[in-house]
């Protein structure tokens, strides 16, 4: 099995929540949102995110896979899509972590398409030397070295998602780097 080790507390996390959530606020005062989730692992952080803001609010939900266990396929698969309707929406994109940019460029043309009014991307996490396409969240909880991650929502291969705080994984018989 395993081992987990803890790079991001739980208070550590909810103060970068309440930050991003008073960034937004400030930065969309006078107009609502809809916020989407990029499913699955950013269910976790979009439901304390949204209950920060104080805007009006719609809410939509759409799920995209790349990852296979630890590994990028490089190939994103976008496998439910929302229902709303985004033309002349002020959208903001709400992800756990982005890493080659690859899965939120994906989305983000085929966002662009519905013709939102303004598109920003909220990011708790940003692998930044990961990065294969030209994407940099609008708004950022953590940037975080190139380790594979779990817990507050991202999983290895469906596990740990229920950890509160955000951990670095040691496969078994390697050293933590
Ligand atoms: P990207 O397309 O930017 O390379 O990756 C974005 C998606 O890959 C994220 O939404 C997440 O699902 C997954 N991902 C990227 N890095 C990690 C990681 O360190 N841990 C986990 N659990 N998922 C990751």
């Amino acid at each position: 099995m395993e081992e987990l080790s803890e790079v991001i507390s739980p208070g550590e996390i909810s103060e970068a929540v309440r930050r991003l959530g008073a960034e937004i606020n400030r930065d969309y005062a006078g107009r609502g949102i809809l916020a989407l989730c990029v499913l699955n692992g950013s269910f976790i952080f979009f439901s304390d995110l949204i209950r920060e803001l104080t805007l009006p609010l719609e809410v939509d939900f759409l799920r995209a896979r790349s990852y296979s266990s630890t590994e990028s396929s490089g190939e994103v698969k976008v496998e439910c899509w929302l229902k709303a309707d985004i033309e002349g929406k002020d959208v903001l994109l709400v992800e756990d972590i982005v890493d080659t940019g690859l899965t939120l460029n994906v989305i983000i043309q085929r966002l662009m398409a519905g013709n939102p009014k303004t598109l920003k991307v909220c990011a708790l996490l940003d692998k930044r030397a990961g990065r294969k396409a030209e994407i940099n969240p609008d708004y950022t909880g953590f940037l975080v070295d190139d380790h594979f991650l779990v817990g507050y929502g991202l999983d290895l291969d469906g596990r740990h998602r229920n950890i509160r705080g955000v951990c670095k994984v040691r496969p078994p018989g390697a050293e933590f780097p």
